[in-house]
């Protein structure tokens, strides 16, 4: 069989689509030479080598010798030089290349093939023996350290000695000679430390390298590297010799790393860095002060390549353009100039910032490199994100005091409040203010909503404060466990500070970290390219994206982010608000029907002004509102002051309250009297709802004749006749409301599906439903068995290990959950076939599981206001 493909000098066997063989480095390397890009020829062995080599208990395959000389023998032909040879020798770079670029893979070998005579036949042919001794001793080096293992301090002693005997301070100021005492000196150290002479034998010294790329494919740094990003140790590297040129023989040479195009900006301009008589990674190794590419980047003093070697420079920029219409993105290139001439030694596409990634695909598809719908693949939606929030300026001065969780993007700073009302209170007066707690819980929500920042010490990624500020679109650090919280002395201890209440403190939710003080900002931008791709994504996407929202703030925000109507509208977050919390409290306590009512009576006001405010924002546009539906366990009250107030209002003593919140608590409120187990044992709470979203679409409708239409939602049904009764409920309010008022609107009631029963007996629940929306928070909680609020103590290690890929409340549970909705919505089809199906929840905003609900012909996706965008560039690429 074949191990081994040549490039370059007109015999290219490989090709960018070969990656899996010849790894990323050897595909690029013979595509670009097949192009007509300037390649040193080479070769490269194969990814199957590396395979069969551990197979095979580290045996080579028996052609593989005979197939490396051919190789090389054609190396030889095509330079004019021969390995070994004493006076015109062929020098070898001995480069690794997996299919993914991987760290902890041996590093590269150049000059490979010198020795005592060699050097001297260099030094000869080039006629300058500085270069060739420089070059001898980079070789030893590189040789020692990465095949050899001789701790790279040891060379560095050593040149650090000649110098200091020489009284200069640069290497550059070393002269031949001194580059031969040094090259005495590595030999010395090198017998020493290994027990053996430097090899002479370029042969031992291929094969040497050759044998230290495969040994590195399962050392420690790459094994690691392996686990933490899912890469198979089956797909094993590739090798590539490759003749050298020379950046590194005077001042007509030069090595370079450079982007197509600005990869932290995107804008279309050369990008990176080079430098003058250098080899190698002497560009990154900041031994000297790396040169700009392009005249119009460079700062005063530094001295461009286009100023410097406008012909090679002139070429390098026809390369440029030839590379990106050739492989349509943006490319990470590197070269090295010999005696003016350019060459070409790597390319690859660029790794980019979120903001880097939209300009360069919008800006493509505009040159015509790529087509409309290429660019709308190419922005991931989990880095549009970024976009969407101010972002830490990433040249501003930072102090990190601790690092939690990133759970919820975007940065904010302002002043520490321990607690909601607080936050509030601050923020009314125009404070900007950062909410610090132990852990939130639903009553600290106006204080999350006020504050500009939430920090958490407590609590994993879909802890309350993490989901709500997601929601939000607030920015928040969750369960930052080095920072000590004491609200007692309004204070937070992290990293041996102590920081107060009305300190100013700086939180990064894209990673995570906290900061201590002001850290500057960088505002997103909304406009232009973040627009123009999110027209290209709605021309093919098929899903309908909707937001949950309930406040006219975030319905706004939701409209703003093109949100095609509101998907769930949670009424309970309207049951917390302080002016009416009061009235929830009296309803739930009351003891009769009676009681209940007058509470209701109260709410119905301020629930009908929250319809009329959402009917309007979402204009013509689908509302769906869930009845009540969070066990009323969360409503109680606790502190003394609030059974005063209630006891006050209900006219009973506030021992009566104790004992009647006693008896309305539960063990397991997420399993108890919760959902439409409540319109089933209080109506009057649900006639109260449907009659304030009737009261208000029909107030609407009179008033602009174009009347909203409802979807009225249940959530948590189990059984068939549940939904029937309630829906009879709704319909009775509703023929009520439009008699009385002589107007009438089109509404629909439908369910959520969220319970495992609901979604096995979906035809059945069908035939009263109009809708039906996977509510996949809970089925999620009900399918595994596990409380997402308590599911932080252990889901990371599930993750950790494996047993879980992804935290399942972030990205759907295809086998489980999915496979729940996908009976459901086919049986629910199957009695109904225009049966309107959508998703709301965490879900509904995550790329993946949004994939997946194009998959099941869901007609709309449901989720926060700022993960509108998201869903719809997502949504857009599962259509294509
Ligand atoms: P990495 O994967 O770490 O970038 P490479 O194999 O690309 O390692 O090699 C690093 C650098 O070594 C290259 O950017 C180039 O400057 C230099 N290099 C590699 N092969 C050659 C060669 N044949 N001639 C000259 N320089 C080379
Ligand atoms: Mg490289
Ligand atoms: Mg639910």
């Amino acid at each position: 069989s074949k191990w081994v493909y040549s490039f370059g000098a007109g015999r290219n066997e490989g090709s960018a689509q070969m990656r899996n063989l010849l790894g990323g480095k050897g595909a690029n390397l013979a595509e670009m030479a097949s192009i007509g890009l300037p390649v040193p020829p080479g070769f490269t062995i194969t990814t199957e080598v590396c395979t069969a080599y551990y197979e095979n208990g580290r045996q080579y395959p028996a052609e593989l010798r005979e197939q490396v000389a051919e190789a090389l023998a054609r190396v030889e032909t095509a330079v004019g030089l021969k390995f070994g040879d004493h006076q015109k020798p062929l020098l070898v770079s001995v480069r690794s290349g997996a299919r993914v670029s991987m760290p902890g893979m041996m590093d590269t070998v150049l000059n490979l093939g010198l020795n005592d005579q060699t050097v001297d036949g260099l030094a000869n042919a080039s006629g300058d023996a500085r270069f060739a001794w420089d070059s001898y001793r980079r070789f030893i080096q590189m040789f020692g350290s990465v095949v050899l293992d001789v701790d790279h301090h040891r060379f560095e002693e050593i040149i650090e000695h000649v110098k200091l005997d020489r009284g200069v301070l640069e290497d550059t100021e070393l002269t031949a000679q001194d580059w031969h005492r040094v090259v005495a000196g590595y030999k010395d150290m090198v017998e020493e430390v290994t027990g053996e002479p430097f090899p002479q034998d370029p042969e031992a010294q291929l094969w040497g390298a050759i044998g230290a790329v495969f040994g590195s494919w399962m050392n420690q740094r790459a094994n690691t590297y392996r686990r933490l990003h899912d890469i198979p140790e089956s797909w094993g590297t590739a090798v590539n010799v490759q003749a050298m040129v020379f950046g590194n023989m005077g001042s007509d040479c030069a090595t370079g790393v450079c982007f197509t195009r600005d990869p932290s900006t995107g804008e279309n301009i050369f990008y990176g860095e080079y430098l003058i008589n250098a080899q190698g990674e002497d560009v990154v190794a900041g031994i000297r002060t790396p040169q700009p590419m392009s005249e119009a980047r460079a700062k005063p003093g530094e001295r461009s390549m286009e100023a410097a070697m406008p012909a090679a420079y002139a070429e390098l920029v026809q390369v440029r353009a030839t590379l990106e219409k050739h492989y349509h993105d943006m490319q990470d290139i590197e070269f090295t100039v010999q005696q003016n001439k350019l060459y070409m030694l790597q390319t690859r596409n660029g790794k980019r910032t979120a903001a880097a990634s939209l300009k360069i695909a919008v800006d493509m598809a505009r040159e015509g490199l790529i087509d409309e719908k290429e660019a709308v693949q190419r922005v991931n939606p989990a880095a549009l994100d970024q976009l969407l929030h101010p972002t830490l300026d990433p040249s501003a001065k930072r102090s990190a005091i601790a690092k939690g969780l990133p759970a919820s993007p975007g940065a904010a700073c302002g002043v520490i409040v321990f607690s909601a009302d607080e936050a509030e209170a601050r923020a009314q007066k125009g404070e900007a203010v950062i909410l610090v707690r132990i852990e939130t819980s639903p009553e600290d929500i106006h204080g999350m909503h006020a504050a500009k920042g939430i920090l958490t010490t407590r609590g994993g990624m879909t802890s309350h404060a993490a989901v709500v500020a997601r929601g939000m679109g607030r920015p928040c650090v969750a369960g930052a466990g080095s920072i000590t919280v004491d609200y007692a002395s309004q204070a937070l201890m992290a990293g041996g500070r102590t920081l107060r209440g009305g300190e100013t403190i700086t939180l990064d939710g894209a990673t995570g970290e906290v900061f201590a003080g002001t850290v500057a900002m960088i505002e997103p931008k909304l406009s232009g390219d973040f627009a123009t791709l999110m027209e290209w994504a709605d021309k093919v996407r098929r899903l309908k994206v909707r937001a949950n929202a309930e406040t006219p703030v975030d319905a706004d925000t939701a409209r703003k982010f093109g949100a095609e109507g509101i998907g769930l509208c949670r009424t309970e977050h309207m049951f917390f608000d302080p002016e009416r919390i009061g009235a929830v409290r009296q309803m739930i306590m009351a003891e009769t029907e009676q009681g209940r009512r007058a509470a209701l009576a109260r709410l119905l006001p301020f629930q009908r002004a929250d319809f009329l405010d959402l009917f309007r924002i979402m204009a013509g546009l689908p509302v769906t509102i869930r009845l009540l539906d969070p066990p009323l366990h969360e409503f109680l009250p606790h502190a003394e002051h609030e059974l005063a107030e209630v006891a006050e209002t209900l006219g009973a003593d506030v021992e009566a309250m104790k004992r009647r919140a006693a008896e309305l608590s539960e063990a397991n409120p997420m399993l108890g009297h919760r959902g439409c187990r409540l319109g089933v044992t209080f109506p009057e709470i649900y006639e109260m709802q449907a009659r304030a979203i009737f009261e208000a679409a029909v107030a609407i409708g009179k008033e602009t004749h174009k009347a909203p239409v409802p979807e009225i939602m249940i959530p948590l049904v189990a059984m068939t006749r549940e939904l029937e009764i309630t829906r009879a409920m709704v319909d009775k309010v509703a023929q009520q409301v439009f008699a009385e008022s002589g107007y009438h609107v089109t509404y629909q009631v439908g369910t959520m599906i969220e319970l495992p029963r609901a979604a096995l007996i979906a035809d059945r629940i069908a035939e009263a439903a109009d809708f039906f929306s996977f509510g996949t928070n809970d089925l999620t909680q009900t399918v595994f068995g596990l409380s997402r609020d308590d599911a932080g103590k252990f889901l990371p290690t599930y993750v950790e290990k494996g047993i879980l890929p992804k935290d399942p409340f972030v990205s759907i549970d295809i086998d489980g959950v999915g496979a729940l909705v996908r009976i459901a919505a086919e049986k629910g089809r199957g009695v109904k076939p225009d049966l309107k199906l959508g998703i709301c929840g965490e879900h509904g905003g995550d790329p993946a599981s949004i994939h997946f609900c194009e998959s099941v012909g869901l007609d709309y996706v449901s989720c926060s206001p700022y993960r509108v965008p998201v869903a719809r560039l997502a949504a857009a690429q599962a259509a294509l």
